[in-house]
C-alpha cells in the first residue's frame, strides 16, 4: 500500500455514495473543509454540498468536520451545517483524526476520511489507519505559489495512482 493513494478518489464530495461507503465498510466521515466542502477559506456552502451533508446524515452516516484551520475559521462554517469540528487537527498526524474517529464513537476502520490534499488528508488517514477517500479540489490556489507547487506533485501522484487502478481493474 502506498501512503499516499486513497482508497478511492472522486471528483467532488457530492460523488460519494452510500454504495461507496458501504463498499469500505464505513459508518462515519471526518470532513476535510477547505477546498473539500467549500472553497479555501469561504463560509459559502453550495446547496449540492448542504443537500449531500443532509443526505447522510439521513442514512445514518455520522458526520465531523476535522481540519488543519483555527476554530475562528471553523465555527461559523461549521455551526451553519450543524457539525462539530476538530480544528487545528495538525493533519497529517494522525491524532486529530483519532479524535474525531472517537467523538463520532466509531473506531478507525469505521470511518473515513474525506478531503483533497495527499500530503494533509490522504498521507494522514493512512499513518492513522484510517480508510480515505481523496476529492479534487473545488478551486486551484493560484495566489499560493507553495499550494500550487503541491499540487504539481499531487497531480504527479493522481496520475500514478490512476494507472495502477486501470492495471487492476477486474478483466484489464
Ligand atoms: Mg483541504
Amino acid at each position: 500500500m502506498c501512503l499516499f493513494y486513497p482508497d478511492l478518489l472522486k471528483d467532488r464530495i457530492t460523488d460519494i455514495t452510500l454504495s461507496d461507503l458501504e463498499k469500505l465498510g464505513v459508518q462515519g466521515l471526518l470532513l476535510d473543509v477547505d477546498n473539500t466542502l467549500t472553497k479555501h477559506n469561504s463560509q459559502h456552502l453550495d446547496k449540492g454540498v448542504s443537500d449531500w451533508l443532509e443526505m447522510m446524515k439521513r442514512l445514518g452516516i455520522e458526520l465531523t468536520i476535522v481540519s488543519n484551520a483555527s476554530a475562528k475559521r471553523l465555527e461559523p462554517f461549521a455551526n451553519r451545517i450543524g457539525l462539530k469540528y476538530v480544528s487545528r487537527a495538525c493533519k497529517p498526524l494522525p491524532f486529530g483524526f483519532l479524535r474525531g474517529a472517537k467523538r463520532l464513537g466509531l473506531p478507525r476502520k469505521k470511518c473515513a476520511v474525506v478531503g483533497d490534499q495527499v500530503f494533509t488528508d490522504i498521507l494522514g488517514a493512512n499513518l492513522a489507519g484510517i480508510p480515505c477517500i481523496q476529492v479534487l479540489p473545488i478551486e486551484l490556489e493560484k495566489d499560493h505559489p507553495f499550494m500550487m507547487f503541491k499540487r504539481r506533485i499531487e497531480r504527479y501522484i493522481l496520475n500514478s495512482y490512476r494507472k495502477k487502478q486501470q492495471r487492476t481493474k477486474p478483466g484489464s
